[in-house]
């Protein structure tokens, strides 16, 4: 049998406004190393064949000298610049992938706690599904507000699930869905529709069943300093 091939995309553009940092926060330190770093050396021991980097165009050399050299990451077989928003930089990964690639895990480069037996988990998932996220279901009582931030409605804690990433596909599928969501860009802004993660995608525009895996709570992503303080007791333990 044929053996299946997978490409990570492992996004580190943008800005992280949110870390209040002049340091975007994909190149902040946990133990001495960049968080991305972390996610790159996640995906080096695991069972991907290839990973495509996507950074700003700035910080291209620096990735490639600071990191991956650095480092010794040997599957990186391209480093391309992202774009203004999040899908723009999984866009501009999913078209340089010109090789052979039955599977695309996208990844943020901010979650340095992916595994490799999460990468395995999600990896036995869509070869039955096709589509899957990796997530845990979320400790608090979740409130959906109103536009005046009163409470709305309360859902059933144990059928909320908070999403991380890696976030894996068919490749056919999720570049057919990135297309498509290119060509409606325009609607969905003007609808108001923000897009804040690859399942997103593929739920607006594919008709595919999307399976949650089983990530972990360490799978955090760096957003304000007080998840590099966290980072810096989850690397240690
Ligand atoms: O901003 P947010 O925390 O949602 O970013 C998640 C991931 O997406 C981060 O790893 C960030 O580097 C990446 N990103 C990107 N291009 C953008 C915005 C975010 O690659 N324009």
């Amino acid at each position: 049998m044929k053996k299946l091939t997978t490409t990570a995309v492992v996004l580190a553009a943008g800005q992280g406004k949110r870390m209040n940092s002049a340091v975007q926060k994909q190149y902040l330190l946990i133990d001495n190393k960049p968080v991305l770093y972390y996610a790159l050396k996640a995906f080096e021991e695991s069972i991907i064949d290839d990973v495509v980097l996507v950074t700003g165009k700035d910080e291209i050399d620096f990735c490639q000298k600071e990191i991956i050299e650095k480092y010794g990451i040997g599957k990186v077989r391209t480093i391309t610049a992202g774009g203004k928003e999040r899908y723009h930089s999984v866009a501009c990964g999913l078209s340089v992938i010109q090789w052979e690639c039955d599977y695309v895990f996208i990844h943020d480069g901010a979650r340095p706690f992916v595994d490799r037996d999460m990468i395995e988990r999600a990896f036995a998932c869509v070869q039955e599904t096709s589509a899957c996220v990796v997530g845990m279901p979320v400790k608090d009582t979740i409130k959906l507000a109103d536009e005046s931030g009163y409470v709305k409605s309360t859902p059933d804690r144990s059928m909320v699930w908070q999403i991380q990433t890696p976030q894996v596909f068919e490749k056919e599928l999720i570049a057919d869905a990135y297309q498509k969501l290119i060509a409606n860009e325009d609607a969905l802004k003007n609808a108001n529709v923000p897009i804040t993660d690859d399942a997103m995608v593929v739920e607006y525009f594919m008709n595919i069943p999307i399976k949650l895996v089983e990530g972990s709570y360490r799978n955090i992503k760096i957003t304000t300093p007080e998840d590099l303080q966290l980072a810096e007791t989850l690397v240690s333990l």
